[in-house]
């Protein structure tokens, strides 16, 4: 999402005649567009915009701006121990960031809007994207869930979404620039709603636009997955067929005290659901570990539906407090070494299920999208299947953006590696 949110700014200052420069050292004024999720993600942010107080320091010209969650959560604190921070913008105000940089470098004050709005969702914006395979669009901003561990509800707002009519247009954009890929964003994708569209509407929508090779989308929550999401998704060849489905927690009381809206059983219920229209999705999800009060017995029911649904992947977190949730003001927290203690089990019953998981796709073939270069040698492609797994093969022919038949031989760590079989038939198609 916050790339996503750059690319708007980027759009912005563009249009106001700004440029991008390569190197940090070359900047005339430095943006840092913060995250507010976890603790660490803070941490990051305040060691980052130290090393910038070094170079405003040899040069008090450059100017250093706040954009996003933190910015929102932590307005005072920033401007308050970082006095070189020359502006301050939550994520409803980037608009005014042209204007607010004309004041400052004028010789006015140093800037601070971190008002939410009911309404923003800069629709009319066009992002400047970096060129490549995939565009993030964004479709939805702000969540009206208020999980009690979260702090979005307070950063981002209210959940508001943009017109059926403004995501098509800047998809065939998307397109026209080169793009194959569309991965839909909003902090509750399939809460969107504009006028009398829904997400599956608008998901139906954009796989017809031409050239959409591939549309993923990112984060729904599981109390809005409907049967009819998943039969648009059945119909679609290019909606992926992978879903990220948070569980957070396995046991009823802590999902209660999280505020999640289902149950253990519903959740079991919409995986076996899932699993039964769309027999080869693949599922991953996020667990946080040691939320307050949770017992030994209620870590317990989370391993036990991490059995039981083996899902490919899982991102797991310890509970970390975030001022002003109300999960902050529970008196039971959970002391740090039991919370890793749990993160550390967790991460030992997930792995080997990932792996199995892997293992399960030696011996197929499987298109893939050709992505970049592999990390490990130049002389290799990496590139994804539909349901999100990483594939690693020798270049060959292929070409990034190429969709290829790819042969896997086996599995290693979280990825994949094969060998080109031949071009699928979908590439010969757009070649
Ligand atoms: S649904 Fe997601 S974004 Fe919304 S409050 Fe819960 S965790 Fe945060």
């Amino acid at each position: 999402m916050n790339v996503a949110d750059s690319e708007w700014v980027a759009g912005l200052l563009d249009k106001s005649g700004y440029r991008r420069t390569q190197r940090l050292e070359d900047a005339k004024i430095i943006l840092i567009n913060t995250c507010a999720i976890r603790e660490k993600a803070e941490e990051t942010v305040h060691s980052r915009l130290g090393r910038l107080a070094e170079l405003k320091q040899k040069d008090p010209s450059i100017l250093i701006g706040v954009l996003g969650c933190m910015a929102k959560n932590l307005a005072d604190s920033l401007l308050e121990s970082k006095p070189y921070v020359d502006l301050v913008l939550g994520p409803d105000s980037y608009r005014r960031l042209p204007e607010i940089i004309r004041q400052r470098q004028a010789g006015q004050g140093r800037s601070v809007d971190t008002q939410l709005s009911r309404f923003e969702v800069y629709d009319d914006l066009f992002p400047t994207r970096q060129s490549g395979v995939n565009a993030w669009l964004s479709i939805m901003r702000g969540c009206d869930k208020f999980c009690t561990f979260c702090v979005v509800p307070f950063t981002r707002g209210r959940e508001r979404s943009r017109s059926v009519e403004s995501l098509l247009a800047e998809a065939e954009d998307a397109i026209d620039q080169g793009f194959v890929e569309l991965t839909l964003l909003g902090q509750n994708v399939n809460s969107y709603r504009h006028g009398e569209a829904r997400f599956p509407d608008l998901l139906t929508a954009l796989a017809a636009v031409e050239g959409v090779r591939r549309i993923r989308y990112t984060s729904p929550h599981p109390s809005d997955i409907d049967r009819r999401l998943l039969d648009v998704m059945a119909a679609h060849p290019n909606i992926c067929k992978s879903i990220h489905l948070p569980l957070q927690s396995g046991a009823d009381r802590i999902l209660r005290r999280m505020n999640r809206t289902y149950t253990q059983g519903e959740y079991l219920a919409l995986v076996a659901r899932i699993r039964e229209v769309l027999p080869d999705c693949s599922l991953s999800t996020d667990i946080i570990v040691g939320f307050p009060g949770e017992t030994e017995g209620e870590f317990l029911a989370t391993l036990e539906v991490m059995e039981q649904v083996k899902f490919d992947s899982a991102f797991t977190f310890k509970y970390s407090v975030r001022p002003g949730t109300k999960a902050a003001e529970y008196q039971d927290q959970v002391p740090e070494e039991v919370k890793q203690a749990r993160l550390k089990r967790l991460l030992e019953l997930q792995k080997p299920i990932s792996l199995r998981r892997n293992r399960a796709y030696v011996g197929r073939i499987v298109e893939v999208l050709v992505e970049k270069e592999s990390k490990k040698s130049d002389r290799q492609w990496a590139g994804r299947t539909d349901s999100n797994k990483w594939v690693v093969f020798d270049k060959e022919s292929a070409r990034i953006k190429d969709f290829v038949d790819v042969h896997i031989d086996s599995s290693y760590g979280v990825a994949l590696k094969g060998h080109l079989v031949a071009p699928s038939e979908a590439y010969h198609a757009v070649a």
